[in-house]
């Protein structure tokens, strides 16, 4: 078979190793004669799992002792909701940092629980970069300050974190989590699905403060989507997605395995170059949407000169089996997400397609 080059927004592509561990134990995973699926949650082989997957994300990401790791089911969509609900009370104002269609979304979902407000914006600009959030004046009576790290659809991503020292920072982390170090100690939460960079689709992990979760007043609120509920259980209150949490250990052993996240950064630097360098060369036949200061290293964002240009280079990258390179439908053009496991090689190979086809044409 040719090679499949996997540019896919999500879910996307997995380190195949941790696809052949996961592969290799299928059908006898720890000598228990039952794949992992079909473990009790409650048994003591399923809780090894668990822990380990914890603790390596504990390690890998440098999470203090003063923040949880929760393992939560309905995606990032369900934390835009189960965020205001835990952290937004009556008198307060959950703040929020525009750069996005995912934003937007976790503003609304917020606006039907409390009072919220528009910090910063780069709509007007159609999302071409990140806001600077040196003149914005917050207010002592903000529940937080909400901001996406990495915008998946406009291709453009937070450089550097606000230190933010009246309310909690919480970040959509979606999908840029695991991509590079990071101080998790700024931020108040941290939520990310995991189907970019930490596994299949279906686990959703939550890193929060205790302190936030202690202090919410949450006697209103369902218990499933308290997060009190999670931290208290550990994540097994009900049954949690025992298969996404098993896959998600595989590909932080994957992670250890080739360096840890210092090692993923540098990795994630060259191949975004290797595109960026492209269109910055070809500039004209290619543009980029996002401002180069706010350019994501997880999803490249280009257009060609014009849609009939766009379609036939997407036709012939479809035929050498380029897999996911459409651009959201809402800025349209070509998108390629290159999130930690897609490999170097296909990054190569996107340019050198790329080369090619403007050169015919
Ligand atoms: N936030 C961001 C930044 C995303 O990229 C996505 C999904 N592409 C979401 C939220 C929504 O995630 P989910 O489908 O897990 O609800």
């Amino acid at each position: 078979m040719s090679p499949v080059y996997n540019f896919n927004a999500g879910p996307a592509a997995l380190p195949k190793p941790a696809l052949e561990a996961a592969q290799k134990e299928l059908l006898n995973f720890n000598h228990t004669g039952m794949s992992v699926m079909e473990l009790s949650h409650r048994s003591s082989d399923y809780d090894a799992v668990h822990q380990q997957t914890k603790q390596l994300l504990k390690k890998l990401m440098n999470i203090p002792d003063t923040h949880e790791i929760l393992f939560i089911q309905g995606g990032a969509s369900l934390q835009f909701a189960m965020l205001p609900y835990n952290l937004l009370s009556s008198n307060k104002i959950g703040q929020y940092v525009l750069t996005g269609s995912w934003s937007e979304k976790a503003v609304k979902e917020a606006s039907f629980i409390g009072e919220t407000n528009i910090a910063a914006s780069t709509k007007e600009s159609n999302y071409t970069s990140i806001p600077d959030l040196k003149n914005v004046h917050f207010s002592d009576n903000d529940a937080y300050v909400h901001i996406t790290s990495n915008n998946t659809i406009y291709g453009t991503q937070w450089k550097q974190f606000p230190d933010l020292t009246h309310a909690p920072l919480v970040a959509d982390m979606s999908s840029d989590i695991l991509s590079r170090s990071l101080d998790v100690e700024k931020f108040g939460l941290i939520y990310a699905g995991a189907q970019k960079n930490l596994g299949p689709s279906g686990v959703t992990v939550v890193i929060a403060k205790k302190e936030i979760i202690d202090s919410a007043q949450t006697n209103h609120v369902p218990t499933m989507l308290r997060y009190s509920t999670f931290s208290k259980n550990d994540s097994l209150y009900n049954t949690p997605p025992t298969f996404g949490i098993y896959l998600l250990g595989k590909v932080l052993e994957w992670v250890e395995s080739i360096g840890g996240l210092t090692k993923l950064e540098e990795a994630n630097e060259e191949k975004a170059r290797v595109i960026y360098e492209t269109i910055d060369e070809n500039n004209g036949f290619f543009s980029g949407h996002a401002e180069a200061s706010s350019r994501s290293l997880m999803n490249v964002t280009f257009t060609l000169p014009n849609e009939e240009l766009s379609k036939s280079f997407l036709t012939l990258a479809k035929e050498r089996g380029f897999v996911g390179l459409n651009g959201h439908r809402s800025i349209g053009g070509c998108r390629a997400s290159i999130y930690n496991a897609v490999p170097l090689e296909a990054c190569v190979a996107l340019r050198d397609l790329m080369i090619e086809f403007k050169q015919a044409n």
